[in-house]
């Protein structure tokens, strides 16, 4: 029977208080339970041990709870250090399957989390594009995803935790913004057992414009990224079409002066070279000329391979020419080295296929 109620992990803290006055209970029990589901893991309503009976009963005829549940862990074997790249692989309640990524280099231990299941806008050297668009993810199941990749970290080192969270996995952030933000203000938030900076969240995306000018007003202090990868409209459109059509470049640089002008803070602007196609010094200068009218930082990435895409890595010379144009050219740049890349957990490759349930 519980399996058709609704599962309330994935109700948002403002329908857990409209939930809360339907049941005919004051709006702080919504923060309460929220805590238990987010900062507790709780997997029942008995373990709500602040609610009272009466409350508990009438919650546990109303919602189920189904947190994600993670089925299958891979590491990394190239990374030559105590810490490899682990990949995770979640089953969601309704079967669907999300991965995500745990980094550990340099003192970080970066959670790469996703945001949907496919993603919509297919870009052609994206593994998750190639799945097309399943679903959002609902807030709870992007915190989920922190979580179970924070109780990995603190399994191997006692007190540690994550030290920064990527919106760098499977989807387009922007285009699930709500959720993305809801369950940034969960992870953010000083009264759950995990509580991280804004400043050290990046949301990463291909320019979603509307969605960059509310981020810019919202307030919100985590930082930007932008998959950039040609500033060569034409180009973009052929890597990238769906995306480049729809935010066209020079309504995209709008955008991010626009925003830079209200935050402060510099975008990060992600390029990942793929060989003979937008590594040139052409594609050098354009480049430079697309970023000089806000504050940014580029990072240079290289290509992952994806099997059945087909695109190469750049060259080392060519690389090092590219990065040395750009830094002569006064631009704040740096490479940016691509780990988990044998399991499949580096930019550009999560993919899941639909998990099937054997029973
Ligand atoms: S690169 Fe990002 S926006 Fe493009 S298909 Fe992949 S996940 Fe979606």
């Amino acid at each position: 029977m519980t399996a058709t109620l609704p599962n309330i992990i994935d109700l948002t803290l403002k329908e857990l208080q409209q939930a809360m006055s339907l049941l005919g209970e004051p709006s702080f029990r919504a923060t309460q339970v929220h805590q238990w589901l987010f900062s507790h893991s709780a997997s029942s309503f008995d373990d709500m041990t602040t609610l009272s009976l009466a409350l508990r009963k009438k919650l546990s005829v109303t919602y189920s709870i189904h947190h994600a549940e993670v089925i299958d862990q891979l590491e990394s074997l190239e990374d030559n250090s105590d810490n490899p790249t682990k990949k995770i692989l979640l089953k969601l309640p309704d079967n669907e399957t999300v991965e995500s990524v745990l980094i550990a280099s340099s003192g970080r231990r970066t959670a790469c989390v996703s945001s949907q299941v496919g993603c919509p806008f297919q870009c052609h050297f994206c593994a998750t594009g190639t799945m097309g668009f399943r679903r959002n993810l609902s807030a709870g199941e992007i915190t989920g995803q922190l979580y179970a990749l924070n109780e990995m970290v603190a399994a191997k080192e006692p007190g540690a935790t994550i030290t920064n969270i990527v919106f760098m996995g499977m989807g387009e952030p922007l285009l699930n913004s709500d959720n993305v933000i809801e369950a940034i203000l969960t992870l953010s938030s000083r009264n759950y057992s995990f509580c991280l900076s804004q400043k050290k969240i990046t949301i990463s995306t291909v320019g979603v414009i509307p969605e960059i000018q509310r981020l810019g007003k919202s307030g919100m202090k985590t930082k930007l990224a932008v998959s950039l990868h040609t500033a060569d409209q034409q180009k973009r459109e052929s890597l990238m079409p769906l995306a480049a059509r729809q935010y066209p470049l020079n309504e995209l640089s709008k955008s991010l002066a626009e925003y830079t002008a209200l935050t402060g803070t510099p975008v990060t602007i992600v390029y990942m070279l793929l060989r003979g196609i937008n590594d040139s010094l052409d594609d050098a200068k354009q480049l430079v000329r697309f970023s000089r009218s806000f504050l940014c930082k580029i990072n240079l990435i290289d290509y992952n391979s994806i099997i059945n895409i087909r695109f190469n890595p750049v060259y080392d010379a060519t690389r090092e020419l590219f990065q040395r144009y750009l830094f002569d050219s006064g631009l704040h740049v740096t490479i940016r080295k691509s780990y988990g890349t044998t399991i499949n957990a580096a930019c550009g490759q999560l993919a899941t296929t639909r998990y099937a349930d054997p029973q």
